[in-house]
This record gives C-alpha cells, structure tokens and sequence, in this order.
C-alpha cells in the first residue's frame, strides 16, 4: 500500500464536531466516500455512527448532507463517490425535527426574528415545514433561494428540464457552466451552499395528473411555478383535493399576477381564471417580473407558515412593471366551480 495512500480532509460541522471532538480530520487510504465513513466510524465510535446513519443500518440518515470539494455527493456518486488525494470532504448534520434552535440559527435568523409576531416560535415553524416549489424557471429560482434563505426545514423542488442558455436572463439559480445539466442538480447545488441546514430533495418529472398526488402528498404548502395553464390547473385540483395551500405565480414580459389560494376558504385558481388563456409556446419574459413575483411567492409562503400579516386570499394582485404598478382587485368563489364546489 506503501505510496497509493490517499489524505483526505474531513470537516466536521455541529454535531459531527461533537461527535469527532474537532473541526477536522486527515483521512488516509479510502478510496471512497462509503469507506471514509466507514473508517470515521471506526476512529470515533458510536457517536459518530449514530450521527450518519439510521439506527441498525448502514443507510444515512436522509438529511445528512455530505459535499466532496464543494458538491453534494447526492449528485456525484452516492458513497462510491470516489476520493483522491487532497479532496475536502464536509459532512452537515440531519435537518432536527423540531425542537428549539440551534446557537447557529438563532444567529443566522435573527433579523427576522425580532420581527413582530415572528419570534422564535415563527422560525421553529419554518424549521418544521415542508415546501414544494413546482418548477425552477423564473418564477422558481427567486422562490427557492428566499424560503431556503430563510430558513424552511424541508424544501422539495419539482423540475424535469435541463437548463438552456436562453434560461439564464431570468432563471437566477443557474449559470453559465450549469447550461446543458438537470435544473435541478444546479439549482441544488447553490442553495446547499447558501444554507446547509435546509433538507433539500428533488423529483425530476413532469407533473400529470397521474403523478401529481404523489408528488405533493408530503408537502405543507405548495408554489406554483409554472409557465402554462394545463399544468397550473392540475397543481390547483391536486392541492385542493389534498387541502394544501397553493401560491398562485405566472408573469409575461413586465407583467406578473399573485394569489394564495386555501382550499376551502377563498376562491381556486379555477374560480379565478376559469378558462385556460391561449397557450404560448413561447413568450417574452424579463428576468426582473419573475424576480419580483417568485420573491412574492416565498413572502406569502413564510407568512402563511409562521401565521403573520394578510395573505393574498380572495384577491390577486397585478403587478405592471412596465407602469411600475400594483393593483390589487378583490377574487370570489364560483358556487359551481368544477374543482373547488363542495370543499
Ligand atoms: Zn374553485
């Protein structure tokens, strides 16, 4: 073995640091990420197995977040990802269920916090929620990087398309390098790094209406980011079946539109727009509409979990960048509303 050893550093962060009594280790002879675990666990004992994986198994626990030189080995390969020589390998905890808030988040929050009305109480229910962003394109970007930045427990994005060079005027996640990979992984990638204590995941399907109910089944609350109606509607019935919240986005050129829909307390999107516009293939679109509405989406999103301020139900807002206006008009149920009547 003599000359084909491999030094990998391993930095450790919060529980793990706990576990391995340091911020750091030097990691000789491990070919891969499996084999580093398996060897961390073997220099620091039951702590550090308890920390990486469910109990009686070698599965990691699902949160548990494991970057080699910067990339979730979620996207690489898995524990086979293989180590060489001078890799840096950060390991980050399991999202905790609930619970009071670290030293760290308290930190990292606490301008939003002392907010009236928000507290604590309002991050720890942040810390709990699930989101699901339907779509990473103009809309979905801005959506994502604000509920992660602040600070939702459990975000899980939906999106099947890869990211084209005409993506990137308005789709703020991705970048340059990222054109021709999944959205999803690029998208990923950065909100890990903009904060690690949120559990990311990822679906990479089209939504049908086969495979809607499973894909938000799990989720408290649900963003629309979409760029047709067909696929709006199917979310919209799907979430008013499943009783889940549905923040309502669409923009075109510097125009955009807002509403929250709650199933069962205000109008659907159906009630709202009850037929489908002519679809557009193809439509203009500055990146700053989408910017400013998918921010909206995440504001009403925060809000609707932490339980501040008047959400957007039973009103849609217009936002009209072009004369820089926002004009609100107040939204009814439809009694005979195909989706919503009854619930
Ligand atoms: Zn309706």
């Amino acid at each position: 073995m003599a000359g084909d050893g491999l030094a990998v550093t391993v930095k450790f962060f919060a529980g793990f640091r706990e576990a391995a009594g340091k911020e750091q280790e030097k990691v000789d002879g491990v070919a891969d990420v499996g084999s580093l675990l398996e060897e961390l666990v073997r220099k620091f004992g039951k702590k550090m197995l308890m920390q990486l994986y469910e109990p009686g198994t070698r599965k990691l626990l699902g949160t548990t977040h494991i970057l080699v030189n910067g990339r979730s080995i979620n996207l690489l390969e898995g524990l086979k990802t293989p180590l060489k020589d001078g890799d840096v390998v950060a390991i980050f905890p399991p999202v905790a269920g609930g619970g009071s808030l670290t030293t760290e988040e308290l930190e990292r929050y606490k301008r939003q916090i002392i907010i009236k009305g928000f507290g604590e109480e309002g991050q720890e229910k942040l810390k709990d929620a699930h989101a699901l962003v339907a779509g990473l394109g103009g809309l979905g970007c801005p959506a994502c990087e604000y509920l992660v930045a602040a600070g939702v427990g459990h975000l899980t994005i939906l999106d099947a398309e890869r990211v084209e060079l005409s993506n990137l005027n308005r789709q703020i996640l991705h970048w340059q390098l990222d054109v021709g990979r999944s959205k999803a992984g690029s998208a990923i990638e950065k909100l890990w790094a903009m904060n690690p204590m949120t559990k990311i995941d990822s679906r990479l399907e089209m939504i049908t209406r086969e495979n809607v109910d499973d894909l938000i089944k799990d989720a408290d609350i649900v963003l629309d980011g979409m760029d047709n109606y067909p696929t709006r509607y199917i979310l919209n019935e799907a979430c008013v079946r499943n009783r889940i919240p549905f923040i309502h986005g669409a923009v075109e050129g510097l125009v955009g539109q807002l509403a929250t829909i709650l199933p069962g307390e205000g109008p659907c999107l159906r009630c709202i727009i009850p037929k489908e516009p002519p679809p557009k293939p193809s439509f203009p679109v500055l990146g700053t509409t989408p910017g400013v509405i998918g921010c909206l989406q995440a504001m009403e999103a925060i809000k609707l979990i932490v339980g501040i301020g008047r959400l957007l139900v039973g009103r849609m807002l217009f936002f009209n960048g072009e004369a820089m206006s926002f004009d609100i008009i107040e939204t009814r149920r439809n009694k005979n509303c195909p989706v919503c009547k009854g619930v």
